[in-house]
């Protein structure tokens, strides 16, 4: 179906948000009730017919009957595909079941995956389309606020191994996205919280209005806070899909500090997107010491997290050494160089190579 023109007729028309990585292009679709048009939408993209819907226990269990009738009415034959909730899902073990599952159910390289669920779910399915029979195409049906806002967008897909996070992966890009903000009324409220992180990391490189709307969480509209997200980082990878040139690099920031912290926490303690709170405030106050960014914009930013209930302060068990010993273990570290990703002022970010283990030692200090 051709939507460009005299399709505002259609009620339910969203304006595509297009995200282009190297010679691909893909829709984001973000609204209310997409969940029903999975199917319908799909259809103009993928021709299928089999396909697998991959979701952990809870989105299955919450939308895995919607999305399977959409996906049916539209002509598909799909068939649901269940891993357990939790980033424990990421494993080879879980892909080399969900692959077997789907070689079970006879889906062939025509065949399509889609992925239902939160960030851990987006990248074992976006993995396991990567690999299946060589590659096939994937359609992102993000669930939690942070996979809408950020990981759904851009093509990374991975599991975990012994040895690291996201060790094994592939950029795989999607056919389509689409983002049903209706499902986020049943998201944890601590799982909802997280995704501001994200939020607020995209304000503080690209867009500071962004803080203000996060400034009054009750009353925000999600479709127009996911747009604008989703737009931000599709300009980003737009410039730099495979990661390449170091301009994806901003989409960093908080994030070196952050791992840092998420890893001495054991990856248990915080959730990525607490973690990375902690580390967009150490980033910003490496940025005033380096970068030229002012104590008042630190001070917003500061706000704007601890406005939306994430953490602005370092639990005393957490100790600096354990942080620092995990920055250290990172490789961009251990040639002596390191890479930071700063913020020169609201709304713009770049690396830089003036940043010192001082310089975060400092920052670490000051999350106490
Ligand atoms: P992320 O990496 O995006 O934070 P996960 O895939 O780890 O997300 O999901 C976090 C938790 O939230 C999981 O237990 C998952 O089953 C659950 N979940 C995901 N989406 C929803 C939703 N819309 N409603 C309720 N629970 C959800
Ligand atoms: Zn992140």
């Amino acid at each position: 179906m051709n939507r460009s023109a005299g399709m505002s007729s259609d009620p339910g028309f969203v304006k595509p948000v297009i995200v282009r990585a190297g010679d691909i292009s893909y829709e984001a679709l973000i609204g209310a009730g997409l969940l029903q048009r999975v199917g319908h939408e799909t259809a103009r993209v993928l021709r299928g017919p089999r396909c697998a819907v991959i979701a952990d226990a809870n989105t299955a269990g919450l939308y895995g009957e919607p999305v399977m009738h959409s996906l049916k009415e539209a002509g598909f034959a799909p068939t649901l595909v269940s891993v357990p909730p939790g980033e424990g899902a990421k494993t080879l073990e879980q892909l080399g079941r969900v692959c077997d599952a789907m070689s079970e159910a006879r889906l062939d390289r025509t065949s399509f995956v889609v992925a239902l669920g939160g960030g851990v779910i987006g990248d074992l399915a976006g993995f396991a389309a990567a690999v299946f029979h060589r590659g096939v195409p994937h359609v992102q049906v993000p669930t939690t606020l942070l996979a809408q806002v950020d990981s759904s967008i851009g093509g990374k897909t991975a599991v975990n191994t012994a040895a690291g996070k996201n060790l094994l992966g592939a950029v795989h890009q999607p056919a389509l996205v689409v983002s049903d903000v209706d499902v986020l009324r049943t998201l944890p409220p601590r799982e909802l919280r997280q995704g501001f992180a994200e939020i607020i990391k995209h304000a503080v490189i690209a867009d500071p209005a962004l803080l203000d709307v996060v400034a009054t969480p009750a009353a925000i509209d999600f479709a127009a806070v996911v747009r604008r997200n989703v737009e931000i980082k599709a300009a980003v990878v737009a410039r730099d899909d495979r990661d390449l040139l170091g301009q994806r690099a901003v989409l960093n920031f908080g994030h070196t500090i952050g791992h840092g912290i998420e890893r001495a926490g054991d990856y248990r303690r915080f959730l990525h997107g607490e973690a990375i709170s902690l580390g967009i405030l150490g980033a910003c106050e490496v940025s005033v010491r380096r970068a030229g960014f002012t104590e008042a914009e630190r001070r917003k930013v500061f706000d704007a997290i601890s406005g939306c209930g994430l953490p602005t302060r370092l639990p005393a068990d957490v100790s600096s050494d354990a942080i620092t010993a995990a920055l250290a273990a990172d490789k961009k570290f251990e040639r002596g160089e390191i890479r930071f990703v700063v913020t020169p002022r609201l709304g713009a970010a770049h690396l830089t190579d003036a940043v010192t283990m001082d310089d975060l030692s400092a920052a670490i200090a000051k999350l106490r």
